[in-house]
């Protein structure tokens, strides 16, 4: 889909989701005005000498949405597609994550337009230390903390602490995502997949189904498709379809996952020409006949174009904004149980708020620690998201957005605007 349209739509959606959730609430106009408005938006020019020689010249977004519950935390996309609008759309998406999960912190999202396939390490790692530069007195540990997302990896989060360090001294708890040899916490990395997993199994075992031999199409086989994938297939769960941006696989008894991954890291990350299976496109993967549909990559791939085609009766939201208001609407008629990505994908914030408390304390999380807390906060978020749906008879999106908006507006009155 064009670029722009979809960041329309996204934005859009998110606006229609807040809006039930805040009819719900009886939240005021002004209270909604104030909520849904960017406390601050930053665009950079990032200037880069490429290794030709030659200047390139990027652009730079940082947007700030709320503060209110705490210091803002959000991600930081390198993809061709990113504007204005669509980091402002995901902004304002970490607002809500951060409050359904509970971890005292705001929404914020960055990004820069470039498609990171096509620059060198060496550029990447230009343009990441510039726009540090471009944007350091705007971030801390106290403010602002950006972290992995679409497109960058703990390297890149290791220049950019290293690029603050420079203005500042040392503040590892200014980025989070870093590698674990440099200031990182273990299981950050696999984190938004193992959420994504577990929170899968406590849907499907709420709505009485069997987790053994589940048959799970995922869209997406980057960080958060495969380590999806992966934890679920080791909970004997049948993965029977992955794509990526240039097609798919599928086989009904169940994917190698082993085999599979292997292909796809000796092959940078893709998974075509993998022998295990048939080849199948994206449009195929959406409309399959399998008990969980989760997309785990780009926004807007649910539309009222495909919305009926759809044939999983289970959608597990692992991309941001995946899912378009019709298309929402037309699950809520057909009886497909959405889990909305606020809560799908918050393992991802949710280790990283680990990894800033233990930057904060000088300590050293282990593994097993990470994955019990990780399970015990994503558990109790689900549990009120599902009490909350069943009482106020709404949707688990709506009944998100009711915990995630009523948290941010009591602690914006608790707080005061004065
Ligand atoms: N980019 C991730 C998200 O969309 C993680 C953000 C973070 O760890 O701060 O939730």
């Amino acid at each position: 889909m064009h670029s722009s349209e979809s960041t329309r739509h996204s934005s859009e959606a998110t606006r229609i989701y807040f809006d039930r959730a805040a009819d719900q609430l009886d939240l005021s106009d002004s209270m909604r005005g104030l909520l849904t408005t960017a406390k601050r938006e930053v665009q950079v020019q990032i200037p880069v000498e490429m290794d030709s020689g030659d200047v390139a010249t990027f652009i730079g977004y940082r947007v700030q949405h709320n503060a209110a519950r705490g210091p803002m935390k959000g991600g930081l996309r390198y993809h061709p597609q990113v504007d204005l609008n669509e980091v402002r759309t995901l902004a304002a998406l970490m607002t809500w994550k951060t409050a359904v999960v509970n971890i005292p912190y705001g929404g914020a999202k960055g990004g820069v337009a470039l498609d990171p396939a096509k620059l060198s390490q060496r550029e990447l790692e230009r343009v990441t230390r510039r726009f540090v530069d471009a944007i350091h007195d705007l971030f801390g540990p106290d403010v602002d903390i950006p972290a992995p997302d679409m497109g960058t990896t703990p390297e890149v989060m290791a220049w950019i602490m290293n690029q603050y360090n420079k203005y500042h001294g040392f503040s590892p708890a200014c980025v989070t995502g870093k590698p674990v040899e440099y200031h990182g916490i273990p299981g950050r990395d696999e984190a938004t997949g193992r959420g994504v997993g577990s929170l899968t199994l406590k849907l499907l075992s709420r709505l009485g189904r069997q987790i053994p031999g589940s048959r799970i199409a995922i869209q997406g086989f980057g960080n958060v498709g495969s380590h999806t994938a992966k934890f679920l297939h080791d909970a004997e769960c049948r993965i029977v379809a992955v794509s990526d941006a240039f097609g798919g696989v599928q086989k009904t008894a169940g994917l190698d996952l082993l085999q599979l991954l292997r292909h796809s890291h000796a092959h940078s990350g893709r998974i075509s020409g993998f022998s295990g299976g048939d080849p199948l496109t994206n449009a195929e993967l959406l409309a399959l006949d399998c008990d969980v549909l989760i997309p785990a990559a780009l926004g807007g791939v649910l539309t009222k174009d495909n919305a009926l085609a759809v044939r999983a009766p289970i959608i597990i939201e692992a991309a941001n904004a995946p899912t378009e208001p019709e298309a929402d609407a037309i699950f809520d008629d057909r009886g497909i149980v959405v889990l909305p990505d606020i809560l799908a994908n918050a393992g991802g914030v949710t280790v990283s708020w680990f990894e800033w408390v233990q930057n904060r304390q000088h300590y050293q999380w282990g593994m097993n620690r990470v994955r019990q807390e990780l399970d015990r906060i994503l558990g109790e978020a689900f549990e009120q998201v599902w009490q909350l749906s069943l009482s106020r008879k709404v949707s688990l999106r709506t009944a998100a957005y009711m915990l995630g908006v009523g948290r941010v507006g009591r602690a914006t009155v608790l707080g005061g605007i004065e």
